[in-house]
């Protein structure tokens, strides 16, 4: 995710963003899981129990949940303009990972109006985010077991007063679903936590003139009467907050890149003529804005397509092969004030300047492809992404990454920002701008000085490759730096991630 005006001009990676400040309250909806009762079980048989409500994440408890693996969602979904409410059918395939009495989905709002497990009509009760099921039978461990649950409604937005909104965000011509940290359970039952990734499919049916873009690749569309049905799936492990649908009026461009990616970018046609660059009580903090380049939606497309060609073609020659089957993006009129690297395609609010777009490709290898595992260890995204814009800066005419490094640590020692742990930045400091992106960044720099140009690439292709559609922590990276790097690192990460205060050099 980047809090940043998308068509701001930024040059210096210290101007790029009001770092996030304050304590703020407790989990988004303030929602408690619930009283348990005892699992059935037989003294004779295996004993079946329930799965977890949350996903053990110290940072959102509630989020995720036990006693299960998603392996994919297909999500069906028809949408209305009037009131941009749907209604949907959402298959969950998941294998039990222990013997299962009864288990959670997350899923706010909505009204159900039939649930099944198996085909079979099974209970289920609301508490909170918690949708809880219990199957007609117990779902023996090793399993795999299908959920099928049909819900109408207006899907809600989700507020929260440090992390911002995210879910079923309304655009001028229709919705955007954007949900980090957290947020797809506005609009589909499923298990909220980067740790369990999942394949997905989208069935979005729109009427006459409306179109609808998502992850991963298209396969065609149906017309019916007076709507049409776009299909899109995603055939690589996704975290589920990177799940993304953008309906409404879009120019769309689908392409290859020179070195022969898939690109496919969408443009909302409302950006035509809009003054994009008017973020909410974000211009004045995140620098000078632009005004519209010229060419029209068209124009803005062909721009989109062409950036994205170039940025993702150079990202592959540093940090390895483009891990999916496409890139992209989309550029709708959302007005929350960041862009998020939506896998596949990320999402920008209005029209992306290029180190924008550097910075949300770049998370298609850190945070997409290698996804984290728990929420403390963001900088493994951020401080990632912000690094790939040092170096394109770098690489491009603009500063050296030691000049972007030594900037960033004129920062007085006195100063606040620096006494966050990076490592573990607090829940509500996940998107804190120098904490977590700056110094995480300076950590990689650190780094690179430490075992030099050629180590420190290697090192980040290992991670892309070993951990490719999978998930990482920071132990495990420090390991691979370690093991390609052949010396203990361990005092120096300790210093830049481990510790409060400005780290010495
Ligand atoms: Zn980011």
């Amino acid at each position: 995710m980047t809090k940043r005006a998308a068509t701001v001009l930024l040059m210096s990676p210290i101007m790029a963003c009001t770092p996030v400040a304050g304590a703020g309250a407790g989990a988004g909806s303030g929602i408690g899981v619930g009283f348990r009762t005892p699992a059935p079980s037989s003294p004779a048989g295996p004993q079946f129990t329930p799965g977890t409500a949350g996903a053990g994440d110290p940072y959102f408890p509630e989020a995720g949940n036990g006693g299960f693996d998603a392996a994919h969602y297909d999500i069906a979904l028809a949408y209305r303009p009037k009131g941009r409410r749907i209604t949907a059918t959402t298959t969950v395939t998941a294998t039990a990972t222990q013997n299962l009495s009864r288990f959670d989905l997350d899923f706010v709002g909505n009204t159900i109006s039939d649930l099944r497990v198996d085909g079979r009509p099974a209970t289920y009760t609301r508490q909170g985010q918690e949708l809880v099921i219990t199957p007609p039978a117990g779902i023996p461990k090793g399993a795999r077991f299908a959920v099928t649950v049909r819900y109408s409604g207006r899907p809600r937005v989700l507020q929260d007063p440090i992390l911002g909104r995210t879910g079923w965000l309304p655009t001028k011509d229709g919705v955007i679903t954007l949900s980090q940290p957290t947020g797809s359970e506005t609009w589909f039952p499923l298990n909220s936590h980067p740790s369990d990734k999942a394949t997905y499919a989208f069935h979005v049916t729109v009427p006459k003139g409306f179109g609808a873009v998502a992850n991963g690749e298209p396969h065609g569309t149906v017309q019916k009467g007076a709507n049409s049905t776009f299909t899109w799936s995603s055939t690589r492990p996704m975290a589920s907050y990177l799940a993304m649908v953008a309906i409404g009026k879009y120019i769309v461009r689908d392409g290859r890149t020179p070195k022969g990616v898939r690109s496919i970018s969408a443009v909302s046609t409302t950006l035509d003529g809009a003054p994009v660059t008017k973020i909410k009580g974000r211009a004045a903090a995140g620098g000078r804005a632009k005004g519209r380049r010229g060419g029209g939606v068209a124009g803005m497309a062909d721009r989109l397509q062409t950036t994205t060609a170039r940025v993702t073609d150079w990202e592959s020659s540093l940090f390895g092969r483009f891990p999916f089957d496409s890139t992209g993006g989309v550029e709708g009129a959302i007005d929350v004030g960041y862009s998020l690297e939506t896998q596949d395609r990320p999402v920008y609010h209005g029209d992306a300047e290029q180190l924008l777009v550097v910075h949300e490709l770049a998370h298609q290898w850190f945070g997409d492809s290698v996804s984290l595992a728990r929420w403390k260890d963001i900088w493994l995204n951020e401080g990632f992404a912000t690094y790939a814009e040092w170096l394109w800066q770098e690489q491009h005419g603009g500063p050296t990454a030691q000049h972007s490094f030594d900037e960033a640590y004129k920062r007085p020692a006195s100063d606040a920002a620096w006494k966050r742990e990076t490592g573990d930045p607090g829940r509500d400091q996940l998107f804190a701008f120098f904490p977590v992106y700056t110094r995480g960044a300076m950590t990689l720099h650190m780094l690179r000085k430490t075992v030099g140009d050629r180590t420190f690439f290697r090192i980040l292709r290992t991670w892309a490759h070993d951990r490719a559609h999978s998930t990482g922590t920071t132990q495990q990276f420090v390991a691979v730096a370690e093991r390609v790097g052949h010396r203990n690192l361990g005092p120096m990460f300790d210093a830049w991630l481990h510790t409060s205060g400005k780290p010495r050099i």
